[in-house]
């Protein structure tokens, strides 16, 4: 990291220009929307909901390897092909579903939605993947690479406040670092650019431009599929004021509210998602792209009617963003199968033996926690003190919080029956590089040490029943950072906070 040494970053500030540059953030933050509803505790204290705070973000963007950065964004249509081919071969999920569902009634649930639509046989082949493939930067005798943490197929966010983080850099670059007394430090920083928001945008509206107008005349529409509640609000925005720019109308609609304002014509054997908007209930519009931000989890399922709702947009002529199969592809025990070492399992799904070998690159070791001899081995390890301390166990869940670190693995395995184990998979833990980087957390600066997580978007249409992409394309990085005490970097289950690249 010539370019920016890691003793001389973040620069020294004094109290005055810490103000200062303090005051630059949340102003701008605030007039460009990097922002997000407060917590409960100053919630409670805005019952007209009208506030918003700061998101989390750093002061200066972190350095970064370009070589890592060039080598995670040229790699995402390869990966983007290698989820889109999964969800596409239902057999090979259908395998792997059995694997965890003993042990796992979310994922067992997931899959019943789909063999109902199967049995009825689905009316809609396209599928819309808006994902997102996460890294941290590894240090071995290769020298430094990316590792790949997961691969996100269903509701990947912050893709509407990664590019505003990249854009407030870029004016603290242009306008405020330059004045500090140490400015050399942060002098001519290479930043990229980052088409996060637009990108996004984009493949939801090829996804709205492939399904073409309603065959009943409806005017069509995207609807964002959303938890009550959601905190992360104008990430979400930022990608629908994107859309309607592009002229498709948008609504966002609470996944607990599917049952009552949608409906499917039960006559009309195309089943189209009919949207009857509360505000005017006398207007009809065609789902034409069903985009969730919602159903990622068990929470949002508490009731059977949830299921039923999930079910309704599954076996609706509405392109799901991300379909059963889509979002199953995205299960962590897919990641381990793919990263078994000598198995074949990824060059049936990635054709181009380049792509494979740079896609084969990002892996790191994931283990079965099953009755295999592989399962057995890994159990070992995941049961003994000492080496426990090297992995992460994570179970088939999304949006953070969810997983078991060091030495609380075995105590998590002892607390289960061990015919569940198996719904696991362990991980060895990535150890990025120290960099250093100052957080702007609910106006509470946090100094010290930090790990950052690269996220890298993509887009992908596709046809369930063909070959080919309507739609591939790389669209924009996440740069997320988290102090480096902590385990987990969710931004917006509060540990991490929002960060950009400086490429050195
Ligand atoms: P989720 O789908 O809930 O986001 P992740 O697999 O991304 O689950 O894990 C959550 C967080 O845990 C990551 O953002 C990262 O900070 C940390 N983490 C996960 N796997 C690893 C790993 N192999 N090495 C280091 N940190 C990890
Ligand atoms: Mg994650
Ligand atoms: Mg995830």
């Amino acid at each position: 990291m010539a370019a920016l040494p890691s003793s001389m970053f973040p620069p020294a500030l004094d109290t005055l220009e810490q103000d200062n540059l303090v005051q630059a953030i949340k102003d701008w933050s605030i007039a460009n929307g990097l922002a997000v509803r407060p917590p409960p505790a100053i919630a409670g204290n805005d019952p007209e909901g009208i506030l918003a705070i700061n998101a989390p973000v750093t002061l200066f963007p972190s350095p970064f390897p370009k070589a890592c950065f060039v080598q995670a964004k040229a790699i995402q249509q390869a990966y983007n092909e290698l989820y889109a081919n999964i969800s596409r071969d239902e057999g090979f999920l259908n395998a792997l579903v059995q694997e965890v569902a003993g042990g796992d009634d979310f994922i067992a649930n997931l899959w019943d939605v789909h063999l109902r639509v199967k049995k009825e046989g689905y009316v809609q082949n396209l599928s819309l993947g808006l994902f997102r493939s996460d890294y941290m930067v590894h240090h071995d005798s290769d020298g430094l690479q990316i590792k790949q943490v997961e691969f996100n197929t269903i509701a990947s966010s912050f893709g509407g406040l990664s590019s505003q983080t990249s854009s407030l850099h870029r004016h603290l670059a242009a306008t405020e670092y330059p004045l500090l007394q140490h400015p050399a430090v942060i002098s001519s920083l290479d930043l990229p650019d980052n088409n996060s928001t637009t990108g996004l945008a984009a493949g939801l509206k090829a996804a709205f431009d492939a399904y073409g107008p309603s065959p009943n005349s409806h005017p069509t529409c995207v609807v964002f599929l959303v938890q009550d509640g959601e905190r992360n609000i104008f990430d979400q925005r930022h990608l629908e004021y994107a859309l309607a720019d592009t002229g498709a109308p948008v609504f966002r609609l609470p996944f607990s509210q599917i049952l009552t304002r949608t409906s499917i014509p039960p006559a009309d054997p195309l089943r189209p998602l009919l949207y009857h908007p509360p505000h005017n209930p006398s207007l009809t519009f065609e789902v034409a792209v069903a985009y969730l931000r919602a159903g990622y989890g068990p929470g949002d399922y508490a009731s059977p009617s949830a299921w039923e709702a999930r079910y309704q947009v599954e076996r609706s002529r509405a392109i799901a963003c991300p379909t059963v199969l889509t979002q199953l592809a995205g299960m962590k025990k897919v990641q381990q199968v793919l990263a078994t070492p000598g198995s074949d399992t990824l060059s049936r799904f990635v054709p181009d033996p380049n792509s494979l070998i740079a896609v084969r690159r990002t892996f790191t070791n994931i283990f079965p926690l099953d009755s295999t001899p592989a399962g057995l081995e890994a159990r070992k390890l995941a049961t003994d003190p000492e080496a426990c301390q090297r992995y992460v166990m994570k179970p088939q869940r999304e949006g953070g919080g969810n997983n078991f670190y060091r030495g609380a693995i075995p105590e998590q395995l002892r607390a289960i029956p061990e015919s569940h184990w198996g719904a696991h998979i362990l991980m060895e833990l990535i150890t990025p590089p120290p960099v250093a980087n100052v957080i702007l957390r609910n106006g509470k600066l946090e100094q010290g040490g930090v790990i950052c997580e690269l996220g890298v978007y993509g887009t992908c249409l596709w046809d369930q029943t063909g070959t080919g992409f309507l739609h591939n394309e790389e669209s924009g990085y996440l740069l997320r950072t988290k102090g480096d005490q902590s385990e987990e970097g969710g931004v917006a289950a509060g540990y991490g906070c929002m960060d950009s690249v400086a490429l050195v």
